[in-house]
């Protein structure tokens, strides 16, 4: 058993909330100088263009990618020979990670208390959505995930008949696009989660949209399908910002689980192009 500490935890945590800030990954600025060769109209291009150059200006001058800094997410993934040391709640610290980190950087604070009557902003951009998997891979991953608002609003969830096929999903995928995605900023990253349960298949979604671009599923059936639907929606011309092109997704990615026999949940989110996410392998001393 490896031993380790709270704060390397909560001090790596800080570290990746700051990345993830001001970072495009790499893999999504790959996929916008793609698309940029792949349009033709100059809107659509200079619209792409003018994306990347916010990139760039957030990374060199460490400025936020975007005026919504995101509600964070945080999974931890705990191998069988990790032990974390010291006492402490490790949710309440990882939440005061995130208040030092997003006070300390101006980030915007987006967070909310009472959803409905109050909507008193927290002060700290707490609470975090913390997620901890004990999984059989060995060490401690910790993985950080900013979703803006517009984004997050973008999030669907269906139980369909288990009788629905592909093609059933895949229109319904894109009417979702159609009617939907000028909401969330595009071009977009279409993350898509296929059974499990009413609230597994929404976190099958959210780890969709946050996968690498350049992975596709290694399953044959579910990577066609994601191709499918990736063609599909940027034959809709919606293109960058809705305002035309061929640019509508970056990416379309799918996770999947197995499901009751009488259920076939779905769930849909669509990442915004300031798709933020860092992560790191926390190794014991
Ligand atoms: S949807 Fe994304 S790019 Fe648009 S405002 Fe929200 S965080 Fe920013």
């Amino acid at each position: 058993m490896k031993s380790i500490k709270i704060t390397k935890i909560t001090g790596e945590a800080k570290k990746l909330l700051i990345e993830a800030s001001f970072n495009l990954p790499g893999d999504i600025i790959r996929a916008l100088e793609g698309a940029v060769k792949k349009e033709t109209g100059t809107g659509a291009q200079k619209i792409l263009e003018l994306i990347l150059e916010n990139a760039k200006i957030a990374r060199e001058q460490k400025l936020p990618l975007c005026q919504d800094c995101g509600l964070v997410y945080m999974d931890l993934d705990i191998g069988p020979d990790i032990c974390i040391e010291d006492s402490g709640n490790l949710n309440a610290l990882l939440n005061q990670a995130v208040a030092d980190t997003y006070t300390g950087c101006y980030l915007r604070k987006s967070v909310v208390s009472d959803p409905l009557f109050e909507r008193k902003n927290t002060s700290g951009n707490t609470p975090a959505v913390i997620s901890t998997n004990f999984t059989s891979t060995p060490g401690l991953h910790l993985k950080v995930y900013l979703k803006g608002g517009g984004s997050e609003n973008c999030s669907y969830l269906y139980m369909l008949n288990p009788s629905s096929g592909e093609s059933e999903i895949i229109n319904l995928v894109l009417d979702l696009v159609k009617n939907n995605v000028t909401r969330c900023c595009p071009p977009v990253i279409i993350g898509i989660g296929i059974g499990g349960s009413s609230s597994e298949v929404p976190v099958l979604a959210r780890l969709a949209s946050f996968r690498n671009l350049e992975v596709r599923n290694p399953d044959k059936r579910y990577k066609d399908m994601e191709e499918k639907i990736f063609d599909a929606v940027n034959k809709t011309g919606i293109g960058p910002q809705g305002l035309g092109g061929r640019t509508t997704a970056l990416a379309c990615n799918i996770e999947y689980a197995p499901c009751h026999m009488a259920s076939l949940p779905l769930a849909v989110f669509m990442g915004c192009h300031s798709t933020r996410r860092a992560d790191s392998k926390i190794s014991p001393p």
